[in-house]
C-alpha cells in the first residue's frame, strides 16, 4: 500500500516599506534611478559611522504587526548577521532576531510566527557582456536598495498547498496594500516571498526535511514552483531517498527546480546584539496609533459584503482591490435600493469585462461614473430592458461615456412591455419552426431554447425572457 503524503509549507515574506528615506540613514528610497545615487557613508559602510533608526519605518512596521493581529513587543532589539556579501558592505546586515517587534500574530488561517524589521541589501547586477551595462563581463553593485527598510514576517508552516499559497499571499498582500505602508508590487521587488516545503505521510503530526524556495516575482509561480517541488519530493520518498534540506530555485519558464545552494544554519550568522543601537521601546501614543488607524482590512471587508449577500468570489474580487470596493460601494450608494449581490455581479462581471475587453482600461478611466451604473442595473432590475440588452447598453457606456437612458432610447432597447405584441411574435416565431416546435410538443423540454432564441433574435433581445418562456410553454402545451 503506498502512503499518502500532505504539502507542509511555511513562508517568509519580505515587504520593502514606502518610507520616504532608509533604514538607518538619510538616503531617499529610489526604484530605477541611476545606480550609485541614493547612498551615504552610512548605507556604504564607511568606517566610524553610526546608524539612526527610521522611527516612520518602526511605526510602518507597527502597523503590519497590529494588522496581522500580532502582540506588539514593549521592547525590542537589533542584532548583527553576519555574512560576506558584495551586496553587503558592512559584512553583517542589521535586523532582529532575539526580540521582534511582533510576535504570535494570525491572518486568516495562517498563524504569524513573528514578524521583524531589517535593512535590504544592495542589488547586485551580473552583465554578461549584455543588459543594461553592455560589451563588459562583469559584477556590478547598486548601493541605491542598500538599506531600504524592510519587515519579514515569518508564518508557521500552516499551508499545505500551492494554491492555498497563493490565495494567502494574495490576501497578505492586500492586506499590506490596504496600510498604505508598501507598494507590494512583486515585479519591482518590494514584495518577495520564499517557501518553505516539505512533506509528511497524512497524519503525522512530525516534521518534514524542508527545502526554501527562494524569491519569486509572482504568485502564480509561486504556486507552480510549491507543486514542482512537493511532486519531487514524493518522488523521492517513495523511491526511498532522502530529501535533502537545500535552497531552490524555481524557473517557471522551464518548469524546473534548481539547486542553488546547501542551506546555512543560524549558527553560521553568528548573530549578536546590534553595539550601536539601543532597544526600542514604542510610546503607548504608538501602540495606540498603530491600532487605532487600521483601515477596514480585506479579510473582515469581505466579510461584511458577504453578510450583505454578495456572492463570496465577488466580495473577495471586492475586497482585495479598494478601488473596485470603493466603486461598488458608490455605485451601492447611488442607487435606488439595488440588491448589493447584484450590483457586485455587474461591477466585478460584465463592467471588469467589458473594460478588459475595450483596450484594457483601468476602473479610473472607465467613462461609467457609479451613478451611470446604478441607473443602468435599475433598469435591468425593474425590468426596462432586457439583461442581455443591459450588456449592450454598457458596451456604449464604457466607450461613449453615454448615460444608459439615452442608449435604451437611441437603440430603441426598451423592453417590449406589452404583452399581446409580445404574444404575437411568440405565435410567429413558433409557427416559423415547426421542427423544435413538435420536438417541444412531443415532450423535449430542451428543444425550447431554439424558440427562444427565435424570440430574441425576432425582438432583438428586448424581450423578458422569463415572460418568452412562459408564452412559449403556454402555447406549446407544457
Ligand atoms: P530555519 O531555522 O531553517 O530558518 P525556521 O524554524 O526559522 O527554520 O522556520 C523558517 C520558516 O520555515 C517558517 O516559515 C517555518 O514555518 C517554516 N518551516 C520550518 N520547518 C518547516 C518544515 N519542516 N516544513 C515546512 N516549513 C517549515
Ligand atoms: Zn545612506
Ligand atoms: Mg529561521
Amino acid at each position: 500500500m503506498s502512503t499518502e503524503y500532505e504539502a507542509v509549507i511555511g513562508l517568509e515574506i519580505h515587504v520593502q516599506l514606502s518610507t520616504r528615506t532608509k533604514m538607518f540613514c538619510g538616503c531617499e528610497l529610489s526604484f530605477g534611478d541611476d545606480p550609485n545615487v541614493h547612498t551615504c557613508p552610512v548605507c556604504l559602510a564607511l568606517p566610524g559611522v553610526l546608524p539612526v533608526p527610521n522611527r516612520t519605518a518602526f511605526e510602518y512596521a507597527l502597523k503590519i504587526g497590529a494588522a496581522l493581529d500580532c502582540e506588539l513587543a514593549t521592547v525590542s532589539t537589533f542584532d548583527r548577521k553576519n555574512y560576506f556579501y558584495p551586496d553587503n558592505p558592512k559584512a553583517y546586515q542589521i535586523t532582529q532576531a532575539a526580540r521582534p517587534f511582533a510576535v504570535n500574530g494570525k491572518l486568516g488561517d495562517v498563524r504569524i510566527h513573528h514578524a521583524h524589521l531589517e535593512e535590504d541589501a544592495a542589488k547586485t547586477i551580473h552583465t554578461g557582456g549584455s543588459g543594461r551595462i553592455k560589451g563588459s563581463d562583469a559584477s556590478l553593485v547598486d548601493f541605491n536598495r542598500g538599506g531600504t527598510p524592510l519587515v519579514e514576517i515569518v508564518t508557521e508552516p500552516d499551508l499545505h498547498s500551492g494554491a492555498q499559497v497563493r490565495e494567502w499571499g494574495q490576501l497578505l498582500r492586500a492586506t499590506i496594500k490596504q496600510l498604505g505602508v508598501s507598494d507590494v508590487n512583486m515585479e519591482e521587488g518590494s514584495l518577495r516571498c520564499d517557501a518553505n516545503v516539505s512533506i509528511r505521510p497524512v497524519g503525522s503530526t512530525e516534521l518534514g526535511v524542508k527545502t526554501e524556495m527562494k524569491n519569486m516575482n509572482s504568485f502564480r509561480f509561486i504556486e507552480r514552483g510549491i507543486d514542482a517541488e512537493v511532486a519531487r519530493q514524493k518522488a523521492l520518498l517513495e523511491a526511498g531517498e532522502p530529501v535533502v534540506q537545500e535552497t531552490l530555485h524555481f524557473d517557471p519558464a522551464t518548469g524546473e527546480l534548481h539547486s542553488l545552494r546547501s542551506k546555512e544554519e543560524a549558527h553560521d550568522y553568528r548573530y549578536l546584539p546590534e553595539p550601536d543601537l539601543v532597544p526600542v521601546v514604542p510610546t503607548q501614543e504608538m501602540f495606540d496609533e498603530a491600532r487605532n488607524s487600521l483601515p477596514e482590512l480585506p479579510a473582515d471587508r469581505a466579510r461584511r459584503y458577504e453578510d450583505l449577500g454578495v456572492s463570496e468570489q465577488a466580495a473577495l474580487l471586492l475586497s482585495f482591490e479598494t478601488e473596485w470596493a470603493g466603486y461598488f460601494e458608490e455605485v451601492l450608494d447611488a442607487g435606488d435600493s439595488l440588491e448589493p449581490r447584484v450590483v457586485a455581479n455587474w461591477v466585478t462581471g460584465e463592467l471588469s469585462a467589458e473594460l478588459r475587453r475595450q483596450e484594457d482600461r483601468p476602473l479610473a478611466d472607465s467613462n461609467v461614473p457609479p451613478a451611470s451604473l446604478a441607473a443602468l442595473i435599475g433598469l435591468v432590475a425593474r425590468k426596462k430592458i432586457s439583461h442581455g440588452a443591459g450588456k449592450t447598453v454598457l458596451e456604449e457606456m464604457v466607450s461613449t461615456g453615454a448615460d444608459p437612458e439615452t442608449v435604451v432610447a437611441d437603440k430603441g432597447l426598451e423592453q417590449i412591455s406589452d404583452s399581446g405584441e409580445l404574444e404575437k411574435i411568440v405565435l410567429q416565431v413558433i409557427e416559423e419552426n415547426p421542427k423544435p416546435a413538435e420536438q417541444v410538443r412531443a415532450g423535449n423540454e430542451k428543444a425550447i431554447g431554439a424558440l427562444v432564441g427565435g424570440v430574441m433574435k425576432a425582438t432583438q433581445g428586448r424581450a423578458d425572457g422569463g415572460e418568452v418562456n412562459r408564452l412559449l410553454r403556454q402555447h406549446l402545451g407544457l
